[in-house]
Formats: C-alpha cells, structure tokens, sequence
C-alpha cells in the first residue's frame, strides 16, 4: 500500500512539473468522446443533440465513439511545443457535452474484449491530471458503479473531475439529488437547467451536510447553476422561481449562479420571448450570483 501511495506521489510530481514546463496559457476546450444518447426525463425533451442531429438527417439514439475520442491525450507532433499534449497544462475541459458520460454505451461489457470507452475516459482525464474536466450528468444512479477503482472520494487524487448532475423540476430532484449526494464525489454541483419549474432544494441543504475545517457544519452541495431552455419550442422559466432558489442557495451559503435567461422568461405576469444572444447577458444583468459569501460584482 505505502509503495503505492508513493507511486502515485511521484506520478503527480511528474504532472506538476509537465504543468510548470509548459509554458501556453490554460485555454476552455470540449472535449465529446462520444456522441449521441436517449432521452430520460421532460430535461430532454428539446435536447439540442437531438435537434441538431434531427436537422442533418442523423439518428441522434446512435450512440458512438467520436474522432476525438483521445483529444486530451493527444500530442503536437511539430512546431515549437513539439511533444507537448496539444490541449495546454491547466486547461478546462467540458467533457461528454453531445451524449451522457454515464450512458450505458460506454460501460465495460464483461463478455467483449475491449475495454469500455469509459474506462479509457476515466485513464485520459487520470493521465492529464494538470488539467480540470467538467460533466454533467442526468444518470446519477449510474455512477457508483461506473467510477474508477481508484476513486474514494478521499484522497487527492481525482480532484480534477467536476461530476454536476441536471436537476430540470422538483421531481427530478426529488429522484436524483439522494443518489447523487451519497456518492463519494470532490465537489457537489447542481444544474437547474433547463429550468422547467419551483425547486425547492431546502431539504437537500438541511440533509446533506458535511463539517469543514473551520468545525462549521455546511451543505454538501457546493454550487448551483440556475438557466432556462433556449431553442423554437424552449419552456418558459418563471423569473420568480430563479429568485426563490437564489434566496435558498443565500440562506444556506452556497454558491448561485444564473446562468442564462432562456428563450422564454416569466417576469411580471408578463412572458419575454429572448434572442439567444442576449440570454446570457440578461441572466448576467440580473445581478444574482453569489459566491457562497458575499454577491458577486456588487463591490
Ligand atoms: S441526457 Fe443530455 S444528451 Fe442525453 S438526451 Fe438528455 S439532454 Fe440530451
């Protein structure tokens, strides 16, 4: 055991110097190792996979491996950072964004050869430890049995991966959240989004704790994204359900962001139908996002 933690030390050290050695600045990439997915609750019904794939004739359900499946591990092979991984040291990458990480597609099939597109996911993001990745899932309940076996929610190691799960409505959070935050995961992120009604998140705060170092008892959830479905036939968001999350994530301490507006707003009795290039901004105008301390940008 001892030589392994020692292995895994010297494994990180080596990273951390591949980090220090490179001398790009940390860009945001997507990185989808696989395409395509099924649809599992009212979150998906307008999923843009499926309308993007509709619009070019493609069946959106044919789940398969992209070509830049081994993107995070690929390596420049001229110019002055000959050698280095293409994707810099530091990088942010937004994993699995066309399909669902968990989806079933990617498990390890005991009676193939091969070994799942998962498992050799989990040993790129594992093998670019210098950079950070960021998925979102609505299959929790797939999780505990598909994590690394090197994964305990413990050690340093891991820290990298951000696992958020999509919450759209109370009954989707009602059966995904107690899964979810009983999984040995780094960090806690919820995604409210598309927002299709009234979340009440209170009981998840209340139930789901943990003591930090300070001995001040806090919320497991660390963070959560709030935003309204955009596209032709987007759902409306109610402004006032934004608001009372926002005020529930304030009372409790954790971080809130909104997101974007969505397509179709509810505020005032009245509905706002959005430009998609202006949904963000306006979420942003709203002046709602907090950092688990104090709100942001009202210094
Ligand atoms: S889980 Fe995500 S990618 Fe899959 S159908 Fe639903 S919205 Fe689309």
């Amino acid at each position: 055991m001892s030589t392994q933690i020692s292995l895994l030390t010297d494994v990180e050290r080596l990273l951390e110097a591949e980090k220090l050695s490179d001398p790009r600045p940390p860009e945001t990439v997507t990185w989808n190792p696989w395409h395509g997915c099924h649809k599992v609750s009212s979150g998906c019904s307008n999923c843009y996979m499926f309308a993007r794939d509709l619009s070019y004739g493609k069946d959106p359900r044919d789940v398969h491996k992209t070509n830049s499946f081994n993107l995070p591990v690929r390596k420049l092979r001229s110019g002055p950072h000959k050698g280095l991984y293409k994707i810099p040291a530091g990088s942010h990458i937004y994993t699995c964004f066309t399909s669902d990480f968990f989806h079933p597609a990617a498990d390890t099939h005991p009676d193939s050869e091969d070994r799942g597109w998962r498992e050799e996911a989990w040993e790129m993001m594992r093998e670019r430890s210098d950079c950070t990745f960021f998925m979102i899932t609505k299959r929790p309940e797939r999780i505990a049995a598909t994590l690394p076996a090197t994964w305990d929610g413990q050690q340093k190691m891991w820290h990298n991966v951000t696992i958020a799960v999509t919450c759209e409505d109370q009954r989707a959070t009602n059966r995904r959240l107690p899964v979810y935050l009983s999984l040995p995961l780094h960090h806690f992120t919820v995604v409210v989004e598309p927002m299709l009604g009234h979340v009440n998140l209170r009981p998840y705060f209340d139930r789901f704790q943990y003591t930090d170092t300070a001995g001040q008892v806090r919320p497991l959830i660390n963070s959560v994204s709030v935003g309204g479905e955009s596209g032709p036939n987007a759902r409306i968001c109610d402004y006032g359900w934004v608001l009372d999350l926002q005020m529930q994530c304030v009372e409790a301490g954790v971080a809130f962001s909104y997101h974007q507006t969505g397509a179709k707003l509810r505020k005032g009795g009245k509905i706002y139908n959005i430009p998609r290039e202006l949904q963000h901004s306006q979420a942003k105008k709203a002046g709602l996002d907090f950092d688990g301390e104090k709100m942001v940008g009202w210094d």
